[in-house]
């Protein structure tokens, strides 16, 4: 068979060669040494999932602790897959959470020296690469109709043995060039198989970054590597970028090991070294108490949209990420509690290779912890730039009470044991509304032992004496002379020892107080809250429900 011939008649006008594009187009990366060039390769299905974010991390870690180039790659082969608008939805969601490409696809357009970065426009390189393997005798055309392929599979099934397009089952396998030149006349289409040399029991050895070595079996099936349009399959697109983009490092999901030994073989055959593959667990949550992958169609916390809805500080999801990234950043934050998360060195080694335990409860006890190191003008910042695109009906109240929100979220920052009291802007905004009165109202009931009537009597014992400048002691004072003089335990201990002699304690006459004032029988201090609030607010809060 005269390979040269067949490559020139599929492929008459690609007359490039793979050197022209290694040595020309994508020379060697002038970087330092060891330094890592990594990228994000998402498709562009419109749903951009947490996955990506935990993968895009680690690239983006590996690349700048290394000096190196991280960049985005958009694989948009899959016609059927693609949605209107998704590139945008990564680059901004991703951009959200701090994570910035160094070269890659843009919203409009893209910027680096390896491009195209969109796999739609890199046609022309890939049917080179297949052309070269054609000419090697590595590919060839099929021209099976799904109508055959399953005529295949089925005869596979009965006879018992594996299915799928490989040796005596690959029909065009051997196909003589006037057999193919038949087909090309009758105007069929064809896709390009890769023509493997492995076999069913081959095994080779391969190391991964994050799981170790690994013995895999070999691959034996004649995969598609350019589909009917040209236009590449994922794994023929992923060993021609990675290669020509220079990427060192493939970071990608577990579910790829599966075909890894398609990988292998394609970039041996081609004779190009292979990338260090790091393939990342799944992210699981426990769900009734066993463990689970996290699904897309069950777990509305799976796609990046949730957090960025919700209100999620990007440092917040950024730190909780990075402890199920590795398993000594929570150790290096204990040691290091003011320091920048970027110090910390990220390294493959330390990742799960079994299933990344994903935890909401954690998330929101990290994000605690975070929006307290966060000065509050900026997390004010942050609330109002949320509204604007979740909550647009807050955006004038926020806008409007600058001062006060700014010191309602100040109540006990500054602490010896500090209040930790924010998580997410959504739940923010919930946290203070009961000051703005279009928002307030009375959620929590007054404490079992004081009916509505006795409520009513205290607080206007709390309203005749109340003076808008007490300081607070003064003001807690009023409250244990109100409590003793209507049968409650100015101390609770008191009223623990001899719960028989009062009707309760002053912390119950707070709590009446307190959900008179913010509607709830737990929130920060209560003189503080009046104090912001001013005379006029507390007043007419107390007589409302006096009334
Ligand atoms: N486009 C693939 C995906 O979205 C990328 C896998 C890879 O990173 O190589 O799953």
């Amino acid at each position: 068979m005269d390979y040269n011939k067949l490559a020139n008649m599929l492929f008459p006008n690609i007359n490039k060669t793979i050197s022209y594009y290694e040595n020309e187009v994508f020379p060697k990366r002038n970087l330092k040494e060891g330094a890592k060039v990594t990228r994000l390769a998402p498709s562009p299905t419109g749903f951009i999932h947490l996955g990506n974010l935990y993968g895009a991390f680690v690239d983006e870690r590996l690349a700048h602790q290394s000096d190196g180039v991280f960049m985005l790659r958009i694989e948009d082969t899959d016609e059927k897959r693609k949605v209107e608008g998704a590139v945008e939805t990564i680059i901004t969601s991703l951009k959200f959470f701090d994570l910035n490409f160094d070269e890659g696809a843009l919203i409009d357009g893209e910027n680096g020296d390896y491009g195209p970065y969109y796999q739609s426009n890199r046609a022309e390189i890939y049917q080179c690469v297949a052309k070269y393997l054609i000419e090697q005798g590595r590919a060839y055309p099929c021209f099976c109709t799904e109508e055959e392929l399953e005529d295949i599979r089925r005869e596979q099934e009965a006879e018992g043995v594996n299915t799928g397009y490989y040796g005596k089952w690959a029909k065009y396998r051997n196909a003589t060039i006037e057999e193919i030149q038949e087909h090309l006349d009758n105007g069929e289409s064809f896709v390009v198989r890769f023509k493997s040399n492995g076999t069913e029991e081959g095994k080779f050895e391969i190391d991964d970054a994050i799981r170790g070595r690994l013995e895999i079996h070999e691959n034996y099936q004649d995969v598609v590597i350019l589909k009917t349009n040209g236009i590449p399959t994922y794994h023929f697109a992923h060993v021609v970028d990675d290669h020509l983009m220079r990427v060192t490092h493939v970071v990608r999901g577990e579910e790829w090991l599966s075909t890894l030994p398609i990988h292998y073989e394609l970039f041996k055959t081609i004779g190009w070294d292979t990338p260090i593959y790091c393939h990342t667990a799944h992210l699981m949550k426990m769900d009734n108490g066993s463990k689970r992958k996290l699904s897309k169609r069950k777990d509305p916390e799976l796609g990046l949209g949730y957090y960025m809805e919700l209100g999620y500080h990007p440092a917040a999801v950024r730190e909780y990420l990075m402890t199920i990234l590795n398993s000594d950043f929570e150790e290096w934050r204990i040691a290091n509690p003011e320091g920048n998360i970027e110090e910390f060195e990220f390294t493959l080694n330390k990742m799960s290779n079994s299933g990344a335990l994903f935890d909401l409860d954690k998330l929101n006890n990290i994000s605690k912890d975070v929006l307290l190191k966060i000065p509050v003008e900026e997390i004010y910042v942050f609330l109002l730039n949320w509204s604007k695109e979740h909550k647009p009906e807050i955006v004038n109240i926020l806008e409007n009470n600058r001062e006060s929100v700014i010191k309602l979220l100040s109540i006990g920052r500054n602490d010896n044991k500090p209040r930790k009291d924010l998580m997410y802007c959504e739940q923010i905004f919930e946290f203070i509304s009961y000051f703005f009165d279009e928002y307030f109202s009375i959620v929590d009931n007054y404490p079992e032992n004081i009916d509505g009537a006795e409520a009513k009597k205290l607080l206007q014992k709390y309203l005749n004496t109340y003076n808008h400048s007490d300081d607070q002691s003064q003001w807690f004072d009023k409250i244990r002379t109100i409590s003793s003089e209507n049968g409650y335990a100015a101390k609770p201990k008191d009223y623990k020892k001899n719960p028989d002699m009062y009707k309760g304690h002053v912390g119950d006459v707070s709590t009446v107080i307190r959900i008179a004032l913010v509607g709830r029988s737990v929130s920060p201090d209560v003189w503080e809250i009046q104090q912001i609030m001013g005379k006029e607010k507390v007043l007419e809060r107390l007589k409302k429900v006096i009334n």
